[in-house]
């Protein structure tokens, strides 16, 4: 391993909040690297106007924001690796970290490798996701002009997703595999008083249906379970999006850091030290309740403020 290879302050991950934390540490001059990952720039890329993320009067795009951030962070010197960490030691200072083709050392690290979507779990949802099957309605409903779709999921996602969706689509099937709401009163009214959309209650996805044409797949439907009585039955529709929650990015930690029982990392209360001293953790990856751009970022400039002092307090 050369010289090179060490790293003052490793950045794991490439969204608001890893590329907040690599604009602040760049300019406290302390050469962040950041590890962008298997989705740079984050769940933000695959979105497309973002319209609540102040000094945005009139919205952006999320790529383009995205690409904002790294070229701000950049002007200070952040590096950006296109590499996913793939391993990852804390046992012992400087910590190490592995790619697929290097080895790093680094004397802090910030996590900020967000939270994914969870999918259902289908090789049918595989086999048709862009093809009709999508875990973004604000992505994708544009898609599906005058089309029916359906939506599973029975929290606050799922019904804003639904309400969403009535935008663009003629009409919107909410499948749930239970008679009860984790969503919030107030937004399952809301699409319960929406009249494109209609709910399917008590089940379950059992398999994505669909076609192929001309060298083209498309989804053409689902076979459904009901969770009481074990009948299935079809249900004809030209999309279908997965809105069952989150899962937040951290299998490479586990063992390592202290997690809660979704996985999300937990931090000291009001900052974002991790139980490993040197560690910290910024963004979607440590925060279930929020789960915003702004509040990512906010989170990144935190951590860059803890591993500066920190590194100081260390005399690093
Ligand atoms: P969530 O609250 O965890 O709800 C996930 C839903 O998906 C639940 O209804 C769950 O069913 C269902 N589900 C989970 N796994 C499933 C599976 N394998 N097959 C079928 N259904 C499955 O997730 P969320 O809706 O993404 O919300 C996450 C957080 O963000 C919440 O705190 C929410 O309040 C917040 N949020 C807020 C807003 C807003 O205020 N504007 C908008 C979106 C999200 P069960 O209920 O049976 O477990």
């Amino acid at each position: 391993m050369s010289e090179n290879n060490h790293i003052k302050v490793a950045i794991i991950g490439s969204g608001p909040a890893g590329l907040t934390a690599a604009l602040y540490t760049g300019r406290a001059n302390l050469n962040p690297v950041i590890f962008e990952g298997m989705q740079p720039g984050g769940q933000l890329t695959i979105t497309t106007e973002v319209e609540n993320y102040p000094g945005f009067e009139h919205g952006i795009q999320g790529p383009e924001l995205m690409d904002i951030m790294r070229k701000q962070a950049a002007r200070f010197g952040a590096v950006s690796h296109f590499k996913e960490i793939t391993e990852v030691d804390f046992s012992s200072r400087p910590f190490k970290l592995k790619s697929y083709d290097e080895e790093y050392t680094a004397d802090s690290i910030i996590i900020s490798t967000g939270a994914s979507a969870k999918l259902i779990g289908l090789e049918s949802e595989k086999k048709y996701m862009g093809y009709g099957v999508s875990a973004c309605a604000t992505c994708d409903g544009f898609f599906f002009k005058n089309l029916k779709v359906i939506v599973v999921g029975g929290g606050d996602t799922a019904m804003e997703e639904a309400n969403y969706l009535t935008r663009h689509a003629s009409e919107v099937v909410l499948v749930h595999r239970r008679d009860g709401f984790r969503a919030s009163k107030i937004m399952y009214e809301r699409a319960q008083k929406n009249p494109k959309v209609s709910f399917m209650l008590n089940k379950v996805v059992k398999e994505v249906l669909g076609v192929e044409e001309n060298n083209r797949k498309r989804m053409t439907g689902v076979l459904l379970e009901d969770t009481v009585t074990g009948e299935v039955t079809q249900l004809d529709a030209d999309g279908l999006f997965i809105a069952i929650g989150h899962k937040p990015n951290t299998d490479l930690f586990k063992g390592k850091l202290d997690m809660d029982e979704s996985g999300y990392l937990k931090v000291k209360n009001g900052s974002t030290y991790t139980n490993i001293d040197g560690v910290f953790a910024s963004g979607d990856v440590a925060d279930k309740t929020y789960r915003q751009a702004i509040t990512a970022a906010g989170t990144g400039c935190m951590a860059a403020i803890d591993v500066e002092r920190w590194l100081e307090s260390q005399e690093l």
